[in-house]
C-alpha cells in the first residue's frame, strides 16, 4: 500500500500538480484569477484544461463532469466523456478550455423556487478555480457554481462565495484601522464534525421507512439504548473499523483532511472530523465526505444514515460547524494576541460575532431549519431551538468588566481602557465545558452546533459570514470616523457588550428554566421550520443580504419557496410511507398473529376443554383493540394528507404539515409501537430497534 503522504491528494489536481504540469505563465494566470476572482483568459483555460485532461487520463479517467451543489442540498454531476471523433472514424480525448470553465446542464429539473418562471430556464455552471478538480470513479470532477442565465444563483455555492467576499471586504477595513497594511485577504476557516449512524444493510433493506425517508417511522423502544453511555469513545467494532479505514483512504486520495474518528453517544453512532480549511473547500469536502460514507458503507454490508434523527428516543446526529477567521498572513483573528492592541482587535472581532448572532438569531435558526432537524433541536440532546452564545466564565468576566468599566482584576483598569492588556489564551477546556450551547466559543473559534447531520454547510456559513460582515461594517463605519481611535474603540466594545449581552448564556441549554429565561431576555424561540422560515423575508434580512450582494430579493424569495416546499414534501413522503407500511404490513401482521393465537386456543380447548386461556384471550383482546386504534389513526392520517391538498400557499401547507399531519403520524406511531411489543417476533414485519441499533458488529 502507498504511504499516506503518497496517497494524500493523489486524485486531486492540486497546487503541486498545477506547478508540475502547467507552463509557468498559465500557472501564474490561474493564481491571479484565483486571487482577483476574475475570469480566466481563454488561452489559459485551454492550456489548463488540456493538462488536467492528460493527468486525469493517466489516472484512468474517461469522463469529466461539472460538479455542483444545487438546492437539493446534495451534489449533482452529469458526465461527459473526453472523446471527440476524428475524420477517419477514430476518437481523440479532449477537454476544451470552454469545457473546463463553463457547462450547460439542463437547469429545468433542479429546484428553482419559481426563478424559472421569471427568468431564462437554462442554467450554466462555472468553474470555481479556488476548489481543486479531482477524480472520483474515473471521472474528472470540476467544482463549479450553478447559475441561471440571468445571473441568479441556483445553487448553494454561489452565495457562499459571495459571502466570503463580503466578509473579506469588511474585515480588511477593520484590520486597516489597526494599522495592518500587510494582510491582503481574510477568509473564514471551517472544520465540520460529521456524525452518522451505521446499520446492517440487510436489516435496512427490510424497512421501507429507512429506505424512503432515512429514518424509522415506527419502532418500539429497545430494552437497551444509550443509557449506559458505553458506546461513546468505546472500542470500534471490526466491521466498522474496516469501513473507517477504507473511508479514510478514499477521502485522503481526494485531499480531504480527514483526521479524527470515534464512536458517539448512541449505539451505532460515529463521528468523523477533518482538519479545518477555507470554508468553500470545507463545504466541498464535507459533501464528498457524506457521499463517500454512503458508498463505502455499502461495500462493508452497511448503510450509512445521515438523517438527523433516524431513531426516536436515541440521540440524533448533528454536524458541528467550527468557524473562525484567518488572515492571508495566517493569523487567526479569533485568537487572543500577544499585545494589548492585538487583544483589542480580538475583542472587536469577538464583539462583532456577538452582535451578529444577537441581531440575526432568526437567520441562524433558519440556516439549520429542515424537517429532519426539527426532530433534534430542542429535544434533550441537541442544542435548543433558541440561539445563544457561550463564551466561558473567563471571557464573560472580561466582557462584564469592560461593560461596567470596572477592573477585571485589581491591577488591570488601565489595561481594560485600551481594550485589555494581555488576555489569557483560553485553553479549550476552560471554554468548552458547556456542550449544550448552540454557539460556543472554544478558545480560538466558534462552534455552531445546531446544523443537522445531512445539511450542506454552505447555507450555515453563508449566514455566518454575512451577518459578521454586517457587524464589522457598522464597526468600521463608526471607527473610520472617530477622532480618537483608542477611545472610540473602547467605547464601541463596551457599548456592544451592553447592547448584546442578552445573547450570552454559559449555563445548561437543555434546562427548561433556560427557555423561560431566554423568553424574558427577548430571545427568539422558533421550534419548527414553519415557525422560523417566514423570518427569512423580513425587511431587515432582505436589507442584509442585498446590501452585501450575497442574495438578491428574488433569490431570497426563491430560496424561501424551495425550503418550505422541501419541508412539506419530506413530511408528505413520510406520511405516505407510514400509511403504506401500516396497511400492507402492520395491520395484516397483527391480525395474523391474533388469528394464530385464536387457532392455538381452539386447539388447546379441543385437547383440554377446561384449559385456562387467559394469556391468549388477553392478548387477542389487547391486539384487537390496538389494531382498531391503529386503523382509526391511519384513517385520520389519510384524511389529513387528503385535506392538505386544499391548502392555498406553501406557508399554509407547511403549517398544516406541522399542526395536523405530524401529530397524526405521531398518534399512529404510538399505536403501532405498542402493537410491536405484543406481537411475536416471527410475525412482526420489520427488524426491531434492538436489531438495528446493535447490528454493526
Ligand atoms: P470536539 O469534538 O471537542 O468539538 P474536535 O477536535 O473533534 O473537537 O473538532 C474540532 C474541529 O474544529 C476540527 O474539525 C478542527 O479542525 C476544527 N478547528 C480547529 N481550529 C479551527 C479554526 N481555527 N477554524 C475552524 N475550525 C477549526
Ligand atoms: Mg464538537
Amino acid at each position: 500500500m502507498e504511504s499516506v503522504p503518497e496517497l494524500f491528494g493523489s486524485m486531486v489536481f492540486n497546487d503541486a500538480r498545477m506547478r508540475e504540469r502547467l507552463p509557468r505563465e498559465t500557472y501564474e494566470a490561474i493564481q491571479k484569477a484565483i486571487r482577483s476572482g476574475e475570469r480566466l483568459p481563454n488561452e489559459t483555460a485551454a492550456v489548463c484544461a488540456n493538462a488536467m485532461k492528460d493527468w486525469a487520463i493517466e489516472k484512468g479517467a474517461t469522463h469529466f463532469t461539472h460538479w455542483f451543489q444545487p438546492m437539493t442540498g446534495i451534489t449533482a454531476e452529469k458526465h461527459d466523456s473526453f472523446i471527440k471523433p476524428t475524420e477517419d472514424g477514430r476518437v481523440i480525448m479532449e477537454l476544451s478550455g470552454k469545457g473546463l470553465v463553463q457547462g450547460e446542464p439542463d437547469a429545468s429539473s433542479f429546484p428553482s423556487g419559481g426563478l424559472r418562471a421569471t427568468f431564462e430556464a437554462r442554467g450554466y455552471t462555472a468553474w470555481d478555480p479556488t476548489s481543486y478538480a479531482f477524480i472520483k470513479e474515473n471521472t474528472l470532477c470540476i467544482p463549479t457554481a450553478f447559475c441561471a442565465y440571468g445571473g441568479e444563483a441556483l445553487d448553494k455555492k454561489t452565495p457562499l462565495l459571495r459571502s466570503m467576499q463580503a466578509l473579506n471586504r469588511q474585515a480588511l477595513r477593520i484590520l486597516r484601522l489597526f494599522g495592518d497594511i500587510q494582510t491582503v485577504s481574510v477568509k473564514p476557516t471551517v472544520g465540520p464534525e460529521q456524525e452518522y449512524f451505521l446499520v446492517d444493510r440487510a436489516l435496512y433493506e427490510k424497512r421501507r421507512d429507512l429506505r424512503f425517508t432515512g429514518r424509522t417511522l415506527f419502532g418500539a423502544k429497545p430494552p437497551k439504548g444509550q443509557e449506559l453511555e458505553d458506546h461513546y469513545f468505546g472500542s470500534i467494532k471490526p466491521r466498522v473499523a474496516a469501513f473507517m479505514q477504507e473511508l479514510d483512504t478514499e477521502l485522503w486520495k481526494l485531499g480531504v483532511l480527514d483526521k479524527t474518528r470515534h464512536n458517539e453517544v448512541a449505539p451505532s453512532q460515529h463521528e468523523l472530523a477533518p482538519i479545518f480549511s477555507t470554508v468553500n473547500i470545507a463545504t466541498d469536502h464535507n459533501q464528498l465526505t457524506m457521499e463517500m460514507m454512503q458508498k463505502v458503507a455499502l461495500r462493508h454490508g452497511l448503510v450509512c444514515l445521515l438523517h438527523e434523527k433516524p431513531f426516536a428516543g436515541v440521540n440524533g446526529s448533528g454536524k458541528h460547524n467550527n468557524w473562525s477567521l484567518v488572515t492571508s498572513g495566517g493569523v487567526n483573528l479569533l485568537e487572543p494576541g500577544d499585545t494589548p492592541y492585538e487583544n483589542a482587535q480580538f475583542l472587536l472581532f469577538l464583539c462583532a460575532v456577538l452582535k451578529a448572532v444577537d441581531e440575526y438569531q432568526d437567520l441562524l435558526r433558519i440556516s439549520v431549519a429542515t424537517a429532519g432537524n426539527d426532530h433534534r433541536l430542542g429535544a434533550n440532546e441537541a442544542p435548543p431551538a433558541v440561539v445563544s452564545v457561550s463564551l466561558g466564565e473567563e471571557l464573560t468576566a472580561i466582557l462584564t468588566a469592560i461593560e461596567a468599566e470596572a477592573p477585571y482584576d485589581a491591577h488591570e483598569l488601565e489595561m481594560i481602557k485600551v481594550g485589555v492588556h494581555v488576555l489569557p489564551r483560553f485553553p479549550k477546556d476552560t471554554t468548552d465545558r458547556n456542550r449544550t450551547s448552540p454557539f460556543a466559543f472554544t478558545g480560538n473559534k466558534f462552534e455552531f452546533r445546531m446544523p443537522g447531520s445531512s445539511l450542506s454547510i454552505a447555507g450555515v456559513n453563508t449566514v455566518l459570514n454575512t451577518i459578521t460582515a454586517e457587524a464589522l461594517r457598522t464597526f468600521a463605519d463608526e471607527l473610520e470616523n472617530a477622532s480618537d481611535f483608542t477611545a472610540a474603540l473602547h467605547a464601541l466594545i463596551r457599548d456592544t457588550v451592553r447592547a448584546h449581552k442578552r445573547i450570552i448564556f454559559n449555563g445548561n441549554g437543555y434546562d427548561a428554566a433556560w427557555i423561560a429565561e431566554a423568553e424574558r431576555r427577548g430571545l427568539l424561540n422558533l421550534p419548527t421550520t414553519p415557525d422560523a422560515m417566514p423570518y427569512f423575508l423580513h425587511a431587515k434580512n432582505i436589507a442584509l443580504f442585498t446590501r452585501h450582494r450575497v442574495l438578491s430579493e428574488t433569490e431570497m424569495r426563491s430560496r424561501y419557496e424551495i425550503l418550505m416546499e422541501n419541508y412539506c414534501k419530506v413530511i408528505h413522503i413520510e406520511a405516505l410511507t407510514m400509511l403504506d407500511m401500516v396497511n400492507k404490513d402492520v395491520l395484516p401482521a397483527a391480525s395474523a398473529y391474533a388469528g394464530k393465537l385464536a387457532a392455538d386456543m381452539d386447539k388447546k380447548l379441543a385437547a383440554v376443554p377446561d384449559a385456562a386461556c387467559g394469556y391468549e384471550t388477553e392478548r387477542i383482546r389487547n391486539l384487537s383493540a390496538l389494531t382498531d386504534d391503529a386503523y382509526a389513526k391511519a384513517v385520520l392520517l389519510q384524511n389529513a394528507v387528503s385535506a392538505s391538498r386544499e391548502t392555498q400557499s406553501v406557508g399554509d401547507l407547511a403549517a398544516f404539515c406541522r399542526d395536523t399531519i405530524l401529530p397524526a403520524m405521531h398518534a399512529l406511531r404510538i399505536a403501532v409501537d405498542e402493537m410491536e411489543t405484543l406481537t411475536a417476533k416471527a410475525y412482526w414485519p420489520y427488524p426491531s430497534y434492538s436489531e438495528l441499533l446493535f447490528s454493526e458488529e
